[in-house]
């Protein structure tokens, strides 16, 4: 039997939920996008190549790439082969090319160069889904159109029971209705670095974690 009281009732969860985020404030309270970039267009392409890679790798990659194609008009007038070889180290290197090229094309396109500022627009920019539009909406223009749910924030998220989801947008769905919509992008980006430090995937660092104490996980570690 779990050793932790589970809260019962809405006002319960919701008290929980209070105690989870002013421990992150706590702990990381100035925490931001770890992705380096100048503006909306270079956060959607660090974000594209994000994708099952990390983010050192992707800064280590786009300061030179961004050198190579100053503007959006070279990226969507290189071939996507030879943009595939520049970013070859980020792994599914053609995929991301193809999103990347697509994207600088749609923009140009339909947008006059610029990123869309809503979550309906970029959902039709090729490689933008959910959450890499999550990323440019809060990131970029400071607006919490949703919670960005990569790995970390999918992990923590189901350790700490404010979800049973599995599924990225189904936990995100779970996250919006608990967390406040001004947390949003600020929580996003506390319990990734959470993610990194702490609850990491194997062997938590349960013994120093503050949410110990309100943590019922199946695999949280306890000596
Ligand atoms: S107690 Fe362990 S499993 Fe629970 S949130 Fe903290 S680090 Fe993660």
């Amino acid at each position: 039997m779990s050793p932790v009281k589970r809260p019962k009732t809405a006002a319960e969860r919701r008290q929980r939920a209070g105690k989870i985020l002013q421990y992150l404030d706590e702990k990381f309270p100035d925490v931001t996008c770890a992705l380096h970039h100048k503006d909306a267009w270079q956060l959607l392409v660090a974000t594209i190549l994000s994708a099952q890679c990390t983010d050192e790798r992707v800064n280590q990659v786009t300061p030179g790439l961004f050198r190579k194609y100053p503007t959006m008009r070279d990226f969507a007038a290189v071939k996507q082969e030879e943009l595939a070889q520049d970013i070859r180290s980020t792994g599914f290197f053609n995929n991301k090319a193809k999103s990347i090229n697509g994207a600088a094309k749609k923009l140009l396109k339909d947008f006059r160069g610029q990123v869309p500022a809503n979550m309906d627009d970029l959902l039709t920019v090729p490689g933008a889904a959910r959450k890499t539009a999550n990323v440019v909406l809060g990131t970029a223009f400071g607006i919490p159109s949703g919670v960005v749910v990569d790995t970390h924030v999918s992990r923590v998220a189901y350790r700490l029971d404010l979800t049973k989801e599995t599924n990225p947008v189904k936990i995100e769905q779970d996250l919006m209705k608990t967390i406040p919509q001004e947390r949003w992008i600020l929580f996003a980006h506390q319990v990734i670095h959470f993610g990194r430090q702490i609850c990491i995937a194997r062997k938590p660092k349960c013994l120093v974690c503050g949410l110990n104490p309100i943590c019922y996980a199946k695999d949280k570690v306890t000596a």
